[in-house]
């Protein structure tokens, strides 16, 4: 781009008509720049190798000099297959070529020819694909192949790119800075193009794909850092000067010693509190780390600075755990702490708001209620959510929007891989609590078949006879799955048969309505349930310590990340809790996944193997990925380009250079192009 030039229709090339440039343009390929910049998924291998080294069913070229004369079979509709026999080195095997029996002219007895195709060791048959006349000198390594749809041609799409790289390649202009090529060795965007399409070596096309990947993630890094530089400039927030006597004062009467992971993050927010921008600032902490008690600190931060605070939670359970926790947190204190959630109704609720809207609440803890238009707060000043992937963009933009700019707070338990919250959170700041509460007992994990279920009824009932409570959790894939609903169903049907008499066994699924998961839900934490049998609407929050044991039933059909989440239920107490993961995988990664599990109780960890094994795509499943497609970057082995970059970025739009200087002039482009700067937002 950047260079009208490069805006020439393909038609301007030779050999484009009409009919190729509208399936060009199928392709998105309406211009030269277009084309440049269509990579090919692959290249097809040339580089000769040694037969008697290459392993059954790979691909291979070599040398070949014909020993006898070819055989041909036709197989009728026009299809035939062509028999050679031929010597590799002292080796004498075949090859094989369908539908061209042409070549049998061709190879003649005693000549040398160049063949490329599958190795099939137990036949000793080269399944060829192609074949050049003659030694392989004069011939490439390297051929790229591109994703074409219909009748084009591979090698005509190859000549129209080696036309326009060589009429056109002078126009290109380089959008990397020099000063990052140079620090980072890139080659400039010629050569990296004439690499990416038309690789000389293997070094060649290693170091083309290095700077596209550094390019296509320095580009998106630039986007997302230019807009946090614009919010930053634009949307001036304002200064919490808080207490820091009284709130060392509320540190200090805590049941427990915060970790160093908790001081750091609880530092983090109160840092931003100081400072004139709009905090937007993401909290990362597994299951059990204590995200809690530092939304209690920061919120009474911003009390003892004359605001009100609010935190939402997904769920009415939870919202009323948190309630009940902060509440007792400050019970010495003078802050009053105030629950809104759907069953608050009436004259209560009528109140409620009343005290909201004067100020004499200070903390509002609640569910969706909370965004509800007649709730309106005196001053709002700090504003968290709880589970953040719960609620929609729109939700949490409506919670932010009831106060005047007030510092935002995303909570997660969702640990997610660096190389993805860079990416996908780019323009938000991240705290990570990465540190267990000290004494808390790892969950020990166990995989077993599904035919061990008698002795996982026996280990369960072993921990229900000491007092313990239990979890039962069958798969959901689809809340509306009829089937999912049935298996939690004769899972508790089975349980409820077993422990007749002895022990309670409750059943709780998305079917249910919100009251009577609360009442289900209730019971269990007060122990008049010892079994809970549920699909997956238990992963959220859940507080029952008592809980020690956790069965998963056809554990194959969770992803590492849900699993962990699920196990998060157990392990909250005083007492060793263990897991029981009930699966037959048939695939290795199910394999793999599986034991994962029993190998760590590290979420980062997990998160980190999950993405490996699934791909970045398929990370945050389909909802909500917010993550852009890459061409050459890959976000699971490309961390370190992608630290760098971002790095890189973030330096650079802090410069007045970047934003004046003819020399970033391409690079405001991009950031035009992309509309940043029109303040378009990227969540
Ligand atoms: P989560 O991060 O999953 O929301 P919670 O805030 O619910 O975790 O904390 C899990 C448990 O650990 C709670 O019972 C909480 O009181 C306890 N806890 C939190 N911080 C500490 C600490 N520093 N020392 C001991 N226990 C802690
Ligand atoms: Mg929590």
């Amino acid at each position: 781009m950047f260079n009208e030039v490069l805006l020439t229709p393909m038609t301007a090339l030779k050999g484009i008509g009409k009919e190729t440039a509208q399936q060009l343009a199928d392709l998105r390929i309406e211009t030269v720049y277009d084309l440049m910049y269509t990579f090919p998924y692959r290249h097809e291998d040339f580089r000769l190798k040694d037969l008697t080294e290459t392993p059954h069913n790979e691909r291979v070229t070599v040398e070949a000099r014909i020993e006898r004369e070819a055989s041909v079979m036709f197989l009728g509709k026009g299809k035939s297959r062509l028999q050679v026999h031929i010597f590799v080195g002292r080796h004498l095997v075949k090859a094989v070529f369908f539908n061209q029996a042409y070549l049998k002219q061709k190879l003649t007895i005693g000549s040398v020819v160049t063949i490329t195709g599958k190795w099939d060791q137990g036949r000793q048959t080269i399944n060829g694909t192609h074949v050049h006349f003659g030694p392989k000198t004069d011939q490439i390594d390297f051929e790229p192949v591109y994703s074409l749809r219909g009748t084009l041609q591979q090698k005509r799409f190859r000549t129209f790119m080696r036309q326009a790289l060589s009429e056109y390649g002078h126009a290109l202009v380089d959008v990397l800075p020099v000063d990052a090529r140079m620090q980072y060795k890139l080659v400039d965007v010629r050569a990296g193009l004439e690499g990416i399409h038309f690789p000389q070596t293997a070094e060649h096309a290693k170091q083309a794909r290095r700077r596209f990947a550094f390019e296509e993630l320095f580009l998106f890094q630039l986007q997302i850092q230019a807009l946090r530089k614009k919010r930053r400039d634009d949307e001036v927030g304002k200064v919490m000067k808080y207490n820091n006597e009284q709130l060392k004062a509320f540190i200090a009467s805590l049941p427990y010693e915060l970790t160093n992971a908790q001081k750091r993050v609880v530092n983090e927010i109160c840092r931003d509190f100081l400072t004139p921008y709009r905090m937007n600032r993401l909290l990362q902490g597994d299951v059990g780390s204590g995200k809690t008690v530092v939304a209690a600190i920061t919120l009474y931060a911003a009390v003892t600075a004359g605001y009100q605070g609010a935190l939402m939670a997904p769920t009415e359970i939870l919202a009323e755990q948190h309630v009940e926790s902060l509440q007792a947190w400050f019970a010495p204190f003078n802050v009053r702490v105030a629950l809104l959630s759907g069953s608050v109704k009436g004259k209560t609720r009528r109140e409620l708001l009343a005290e909201l809207a004067n100020g004499d609440i200070d903390i509002l803890i609640g569910t969706h209620a909370l965004i509800q238009p007649d709730v309106v707060f005196h001053n709002l000043g700090f504003v968290i959510t709880d589970e953040q992937h719960r609620f929609g963009v729109e939700q949490r933009r409506i919670l932010r929007d009831k106060g005047e700019s007030p510092d935002v707070l995303f909570m997660t338990a969702t640990p997610i891989p660096r190389t993805l919250s860079i990416t996908a959170f780019g323009e938000m700041d991240v705290s990570i609590i990465d540190e267990m509460p000290a004494g808390r007992k790892p969950i020990e994990t166990h995989w077993v078949k599904k035919e061990q279920f008698g002795a996982v009824v026996q280990k369960l009932e072993n921990e229900l006879l000491q007092g313990r409570q239990a979890y039962a959790i069958c798969p959901l894939i689809e809340e509306s799955d009829k089937l999912d609903v049935q298996n939690a169903v004769e899972a508790y049907e089975q349980l409820r048969e077993l422990f007749r008499g002895r022990f309670e066994v409750g059943l709780m699924h998305g079917r249910l309505t919100p009251a009577e998961k609360d009442e289900v839900m209730r019971d269990f934490s007060e122990g008049k349930l010892h079994i809970l049998v549920s699909t997956t609407v238990v992963e959220v929050g859940v507080n029952v310590p008592n809980a020690t044991f956790m069965v998963v039933y056809d554990a194959e059909r969770f992803g590492l990340a849900q699993l962990h989440q699920l196990r998060g239920r157990v392990g909250r107490g005083e007492h060793q809790s263990y897991c029981v993961l009930m699966a037959d995988p048939k695939t290795d990664e199910g394999k793999e996944r599986m034991l994962s599990m029993t190998e760590t109780n590290d979420g980062f960890a997990l998160a980190q193997k999950d993405l490996e094994l699934r791909g970045p795509g398929d990370f945050f499943g389909k909802k909500q990925s917010g993550l852009p497609e890459f061409k050459v970057a890959d976000l699971v082995h490309d961390y370190r380009a992608l630290e760098v970059a971002r790095d890189y970025a973030t330096a650079l739009v802090q410069t007045d250079a970047f934003w004046q200087s003819d020399e970033y002039a391409p690079l405001r482009q991009v950031l035009a192009k992309s509309g940043v700067l029109d303040g378009e937002r990227i969540d």
